[in-house]
């Protein structure tokens, strides 16, 4: 059957790079304030999996209140998420935007899908990654929206 997932997130910006998004560091003059390594964009992926598959979501797999999360890898946590929760399942096609002023995503834009079509064990033309900016209206954070389309046996 067919199921389709939606996950969203948010993280604040402060000064002092690299930001990090879908694994890639991009060099600029903010980083993402997190427990994590404040991956907007791969945190909403994984939330976008696991909603049509169980119960669970990024923060209760994973706890900020949790000390062994403190600085982790978002990418390794998609891993995870891929080996506990995506057996059985095919992936069709992702779709996202990210929402950010600065620093600009289009030069990273492929290696982000790259990196997340590596972890899927996907094609990149599967992965849709869409920047725009807030039109200054909120240059304080980034955002992050992802739909999946699934089909699971
Ligand atoms: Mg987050």
């Amino acid at each position: 059957m067919l199921r389709v997932g939606l996950g969203e997130d948010i993280h604040r910006l402060a000064a002092g790079g690299p930001l990090i998004l879908g694994g890639v560091p991009i060099d600029g003059e903010v980083h993402a304030v997190a427990h994590s390594d404040g991956d907007a964009l791969v945190h909403a992926l994984i939330d976008a999996l696991l909603g049509p598959l169980c119960s669970e979501s990024i923060g209760s797999l994973f706890p900020d209140s949790d000390p062994a999360y403190r600085g982790a890898d978002s990418m390794e946590l998609l891993r995870i998420v891929k080996q506990r929760y995506l057996e059985g399942v095919t992936i069709l096609n992702l779709d996202s935007v990210v929402i950010l002023d600065r620093p600009r995503l289009v030069p990273v834009l492929p290696r982000i899908r790259e990196n997340i079509a590596g972890a899927l064990g996907i094609d990149p033309a599967q992965v849709g990654i869409k920047g725009k900016t807030s039109e200054q209206t909120a240059t304080d954070r980034v955002e992050a929206r992802v739909v999946v389309l699934m089909e699971i046996s």
